[in-house]
């Protein structure tokens, strides 16, 4: 993307422009979910909230990959970097995410040997340089990060790197928009759906779910312009009650999504049952290693059952992923849980909602 591109996102006068036409054409009360985490993140930074009329509400949703990562799975990663002779390697917010006893921050300063990591492949060069340990990759993330996950995987096979694997927690996206609908209780009139995301799986990955259900929803980039546009547009198919799914991110979102990506990842993983904080297990959500892969498992590798965990006490995580609260409204905001002392994912991760009120509100 050139700078002419991020610059005429970023106009102020244009953004001026589309908030004239907002409050000019709103007259319903809407609740509109940003799916993504990043939008979230950009919605306060740039102050969108505060220029939105009031019969328009934000939520946040469950598009922030450290905060839908179940318990389980979090004292998963917990109880391998506990196994002897093993480095973990994590990419840096999950580090602090609370277990159910303990934090992996909290396992390395006593002894532990994990390290924060950028990429799959810093932990696949770990694991070639430590041939006498074995190197665990804690695998977060949704359908952008999957394809590097299975391509470093695919590289290690290559390379017959056999002290190399995963605890594979990755997830997908629309069947969590699916299960939102199904669940009693949630009041969603639009969805303002993830570019990045997008990018990958193409806009076509969520006309099942927009067939089924005739929600409103619109593919949004990620500056201040891209997402006033996405929720003019989504306020226009409610007012005039022609829910459409829409994409409003074509300089980088395109029908198909890419293609080489999508057969990367489906080369190593299959879909699988998986279990969301707050949500609980959606069908076909997450990503399993398929069995050729099985090698590279680590919890068949370390022969560890996982076994589900109940979330922290008091923590309203769960419900703010699905809308149904947010982080005001948690009675451990801003007093027991901080940034400093978080009790949930959502106030660890940049990406997450309690995070983003905490900073910005
Ligand atoms: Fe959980 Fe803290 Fe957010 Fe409350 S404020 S929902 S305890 S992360």
């Amino acid at each position: 993307m050139s700078l002419k591109y991020v610059e005429e996102f970023r106009d102020g006068a244009l953004a001026k422009q589309i908030i004239k036409k907002i409050l000019a054409v709103s007259k319903k009360p809407l609740r509109l979910m940003e799916v993504c985490g990043t939008h979230t993140t950009s919605i306060f930074r740039h102050g969108i909230r505060s220029v939105l009329p009031k019969n328009i509400t934000l939520l946040s949703g469950p598009g922030c990959p450290v905060c839908v990562t179940a318990q389980k799975d979090i004292d998963t990663f917990i109880h391998l970097c506990k196994q002897d002779d093993v480095i973990i390697t994590t990419f840096g917010d999950l580090i602090r995410v609370p277990g159910s006893g303990s934090t992996l921050g909290k396992e390395k300063a006593e002894g532990a040997d994990v390290r924060v990591v950028y990429s799959v492949f810093d932990a696949v060069h770990i694991a070639r340089e430590n041939k006498d340990k074995q190197v665990i990759f804690c695998a977060v993330g949704f359908e952008t990060t999957t394809p590097t996950i299975a391509a470093g995987i695919l590289t290690a096979a290559a390379e017959h790197i056999r002290n190399f694997c995963i605890h594979p927690a990755n997830k997908l996206t629309p069947p969590a928009l699916a299960a939102l609908m199904e669940t009693d209780g949630i009041h969603i009139d639009g969805f303002i759906l993830p570019g990045h995301v997008s990018v990958i799986t193409g806009t076509h990955a969520y006309k099942d779910t927009f067939e089924k259900y005739q929600i409103p929803s619109v593919i949004a980039g990620f500056e201040p312009v891209d997402i006033l546009n996405a929720i003019l547009m989504l306020i226009e198919q409610n007012e005039h009650n022609t829910p459409g799914l829409q994409n409003a991110y074509p300089r980088a979102v395109s029908d198909l999504g890419n293609i080489k990506a999508q057969k990367i990842t489906s080369q190593v993983f299959e879909p699988c049952d998986a279990v969301w904080r707050g949500i609980g297990s959606i069908p076909s959500s997450g990503m399993a290693l398929k069995k050729e892969f099985h090698p590279f498992n680590a919890t068949k590798k370390f022969n560890i059952q996982a076994i589900d965990t109940p979330e922290p006490a008091g923590c309203a995580c769960g419900k703010i992923l699905m809308g149904l609260k947010n982080p005001t409204q948690c009675a451990l905001y801003k007093k027991k849980c901080t940034p400093m002392t978080p009790v949930g994912p959502c106030m660890v991760s940049s990406e997450g909602a309690c995070a983003a009120f905490y900073r910005y509100n």
